[in-house]
């Protein structure tokens, strides 16, 4: 007989009846037909409790952008990275920059600003979410294809709600060289992060706000489960940045944003563990490695027309935050300062000009597998800017 499923794999902890699916959309309870075939590319099972997968593959947005975009600042500065984005998303951020892929079937919204919890499953999801469908050898060989840093990354709306399909990816990336980034907002349990994060060589994860109330009720989100997965990635020594989209009135306020930055600050003294990567493996280098920050302005978007960030206040923002952190930007603004300084004679390493990317480094001398740090130019120095 048909039996209720338990999805683990966000901090929703779905239960999900038969025909149903969870919060998120995207994982689906099919009774019988769940525990038959395993993985395949017509979809298949999950690692997290026997549910199908009816959107394996389906890639809703392929780009190739300059990795400044993704935000990564510190992470093969100037290079371009395919970019792969997936359907649906288990939080629904009111301002939410990307709806049209992350919110499931939504048709285009009133401005409602009052906190929509997340209490059900999108109304109709689609048979096929748009895009088109992949294999993994499909997507690696694209980022082979296009872009000579080979590189791929797993962005746009939230890609680990399609972690089986990640994995597959990552792996075979892996094996031929293909560097693996991943931008998210880092809700899944630590379980799956602590799986994950040994795959991937640098992520920007979303540091919302520092609020379990805003998290819960405004954002469907999880203060303390987001956190986890920015520590574990530390912990595996990937090249991590954080971002947070300033909100006017919702995570502005001096006090909350300094929790963030001594957050952040505390996670850099932590040491490194240096998980082993392989059996065997260790990452080679990571101690000293800073978590640059991205305080980015918001815009009205999707159900929230609150006025933009202002530009001074952000500024404002980030140079309270500097006395605090090493590496921090203002994104989504014109006329930003968001150049990196060699930490040792303070020469311009990279200097950036919205996506228009100059820099002064100099090569890894250490050719260990993983991202190496570069050279100061100037001075020799080892510098916290990796390829
Ligand atoms: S991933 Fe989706 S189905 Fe699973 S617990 Fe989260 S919201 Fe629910």
């Amino acid at each position: 007989m048909a039996k209720t499923v338990r999805c683990g794999l966000c901090h929703h902890r779905c239960l999900i009846p038969p025909g149903g699916r969870g919060l998120c959309g995207i994982r689906e309870n099919r009774g019988e037909e769940n525990s038959g075939g395993g993985r395949a590319f017509e979809g298949g099972q999950d690692s997290s409790g026997g549910l199908f997968l009816p959107y394996y593959g389906y890639v809703t947005a392929a780009a190739v952008d300059p990795i400044e975009k993704k935000p990564l600042y510190h992470f093969r500065p100037g290079s371009r990275i395919l970019s792969l984005g997936f359907a649906g998303c288990n939080l629904r951020c009111p301002f939410c920059q990307n709806w049209e892929i992350s919110q499931l079937g939504a048709a285009a919204p009133a401005v409602d600003r009052a906190a929509q919890p997340l209490a059900q499953p999108p109304a109709q999801p689609p048979a096929q979410p748009g895009g088109r469908r992949m294999r993994p050898e499909d997507a690696i060989a694209l980022a082979r294809e296009n872009n000579p840093a080979a590189q791929i990354a797993y962005t746009y709306s939230e890609p680990l709600i399609h972690i089986e399909f990640l994995k597959d990816c990552m792996e075979l990336a892996r094996k031929q060289g293909v560097a693996n980034v991943l931008v998210s907002n880092g809700c899944i349990s630590l379980e799956q992060a602590e799986e994950i994060m040994p795959l991937i060589d640098a992520a920007n994860i979303d540091l919302k706000c520092f609020s379990k109330k805003t998290y819960r009720e405004v954002l469907g989100g999880d203060l303390e489960t987001a956190l986890n997965s920015i520590r574990a990635a530390r912990r595996y020594g990937v090249c991590l940045e954080l971002t947070t989209l300033v909100v006017p009135g919702l995570n502005d306020g001096d006090a909350e944003l300094e929790k963030c930055a001594e957050f952040i600050a505390a996670l850099e003294a932590e040491p490194f563990r240096h998980a082993p990567v392989e059996p065997g493996e260790k990452r080679p280098e990571a101690e000293g490695r800073p978590v640059p920050w991205h305080l980015s302005a918001y815009h009205p978007s999707y159900r929230w027309d609150a006025p933009p960030t202002d530009k001074t206040a952000l500024l404002r923002q980030a140079e309270r935050a500097r006395k605090t952190l090493r590496y921090v930007y203002t994104g989504n603004i014109t006329g930003e300062n968001s150049d990196t300084p060699c930490p040792r004679c303070g020469a311009i390493l990279v200097r950036r000009r919205a996506y228009r990317v100059e820099s002064r480094l100099l090569p890894p001398e250490n050719s260990a597998p993983g991202p190496q740090p570069c050279r100061c130019a100037s001075c020799g120095a080892d510098v916290p800017v990796y390829r």
